[in-house]
């Protein structure tokens, strides 16, 4: 439909079903715009139902096809992909920058983490995929034997949209499913079409991976799609937990088994015992990194008494002194949020924390299109950004007696994604670490952190499930039990 491959800034970026682009049934479209800019990078094409339905039949027509593939051209696709991928490193940061607001230094964490992900992913092609059982009927062979499961849906955020898209549609077609994605209305680009250009350019077949775009607040016709197709065998979903949570309970109806990766309201502990320097550099990134638009960013930092005045005051004096601007300028830090509406959000919670008389440490005035990081403590429990996710660049400090009290107040929370602990003693550590209702725990390091071949996930209301491409056959193939008996 007329967009040179690679380039997405003025062209159009259509739906990519059966190995085509395609314009939305519809005809309709939406403009794509920049965070930081707010200029209209390109228009996308608007799909409904029926465009996803389409894009479904596409991808259960290609299912027998590309389960059968052999191996090694599994392997070498997915490691073509990488090699395209790295490439195009350039253009493709400038694409995170100009679609979603990522800097330079996320940028280049999404690019490490989806060349890792392509490089590990080629050799899941290669994974046993049963096992011989002795069974207890004479002259009977028993074998449980992993199938790919068919078509998977994969819908993904604009966060990490690279990355996130990357997670959602690699391991199960290195398994042999075959995939619909829908990425986020924010990021179409980077965490849609262009996994489309970079797969089908690697050869992957046609049908394959298809790609279903949408506009704003349309999302949910898609997503019931999916939901009801009965071609559609499982859905992974990364966003918010009541989207999450809505997503769910449909799926429960349709007894269709979903993997979810939610919110989370992440702490991070400082023991008494800790380096303070590196506790507050620790927890800079983690609470920062990108604007705190990642899920597994500290939400909430609980320091050891003896260390709090001290901790506070370096914490805020660096946080303050954060850069915040244009996310294509390399001393940026905090770049623009995703759009007007999170802005909003965010400033409306931080006033309304301040109105119930938390303290504003460091920030706290919003920057058009960009928050500043923002510090506060002695929040209320009334105030809403005590509860939940808020997602963006805020953090909350709060005094404890001990690490022990911390790890009681943070599991209050629904949530569970991920803590951190830092402290000089890492065995305690360790202990501190089996009593947090965490998926995820980090003893003296940061929250931020994922490598593709790790059991990603949270527990309570942050997700059901793990990402990760060592458990990627538990959760996309499904296991078939076969007897042979001898006549
Ligand atoms: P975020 O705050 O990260 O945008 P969301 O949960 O709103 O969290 O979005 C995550 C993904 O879920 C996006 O791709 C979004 O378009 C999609 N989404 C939002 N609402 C629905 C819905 N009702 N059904 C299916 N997907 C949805």
């Amino acid at each position: 439909t007329g967009r040179a491959a690679g380039r997405f800034v003025g062209h159009f970026v259509g739906h990519f079903v059966g190995g085509e682009w395609v314009a939305a049934g519809s005809g309709r479209t939406y403009p794509d715009r920049s965070p930081w800019s707010g200029e209209a990078l390109c228009e996308v094409a608007a799909g409904n139902a029926e465009d996803a339905h389409r894009a479904i039949a596409a991808a259960h027509e290609a299912f027998a096809g590309w389960a059968g593939e052999p191996p090694r051209r599994r392997q070498q696709i997915f490691l073509r992909a990488a090699d395209i991928l790295e490439s195009r490193q350039r253009e493709v940061l400038d694409a995170l920058a100009d679609e979603t607001g990522c800097g330079r230094h996320f940028g280049d964490v999404q690019l490490d983490f989806t060349l890792k992900l392509l490089r590990q992913a080629a050799h899941l092609a290669y994974r046993p995929m049963g096992e011989l059982l002795p069974s207890d009927v004479e002259g009977t062979q028993a074998m449980a034997v992993r199938r790919p499961v068919g078509v998977v849906a994969a819908i993904a955020p604009w966060n990490a949209s690279l990355t996130l898209a990357g997670r959602a549609i690699v391991g199960p077609l290195a398994l042999g499913n075959t995939v619909v994605l829908k990425p986020s209305e924010e990021s179409p680009y980077t965490g849609g079409a262009l996994w489309a250009e970079i797969l089908h350019e690697a050869g992957l077949p046609p049908g394959a991976l298809n790609v279903v775009t949408h506009a704003s607040g349309e999302a949910g016709d898609i997503g019931a799609a999916m939901l009801e197709s009965p071609l559609v065998k499982r859905i992974n979903f990364t966003g918010s937990t009541p989207t999450g949570r809505r997503l769910a309970e449909k799926a429960g109806r349709q007894l269709k088994r979903v993997v979810l990766q939610l919110s989370g309201q992440n702490p991070l502990i400082v023991a008494g015992d800790a380096d303070v320097g590196y506790a507050v550099d620790a927890a800079a990134y983690g609470a920062f990194v990108h604007q705190g638009q990642v899920c597994m960013c500290a939400r909430r930092i609980y320091i050891e008494r003896p260390l709090a005045g001290e901790f506070a005051e370096r914490f805020a004096a660096k946080v303050a002194a954060l850069p915040v601007g244009d996310p294509r300028d390399p001393e940026t830090v905090v770049g623009p949020v995703i759009n007007e509406w999170a802005l909003a959000l965010l400033d409306r919670r931080v006033t309304e924390a301040a109105e119930l008389g938390a303290r504003v440490l460091a920030g706290g005035v919003p920057q058009p299109p960009c928050y500043p990081a923002t510090v506060l403590t002695d929040v209320p429990d009334e105030a809403e950004i005590a509860h939940g996710e808020t997602f963006g660049p805020v953090v909350i400090l709060e005094t404890v007696g001990s690490a022990e009290e911390a790890v009681a107040r943070a599991n209050r929370s629904d949530l569970g994604l991920v803590a951190s602990i830092i402290t000089g003693d890492s065995r305690r550590g360790l202990r501190l670490a089996a009593t947090l209702e965490a998926g995820i725990v980090h003893v003296n390091d940061q929250p931020v952190n994922d490598e593709p071949h790790m059991p990603f996930g949270g527990v309570k209301d942050s997700g059901w499930g793990r990402f990760g491409l060592g458990l990627a056959a538990e959760e996309f193939c499904e296991l078939q039990w076969i007897t042979v008996r001898d006549q």
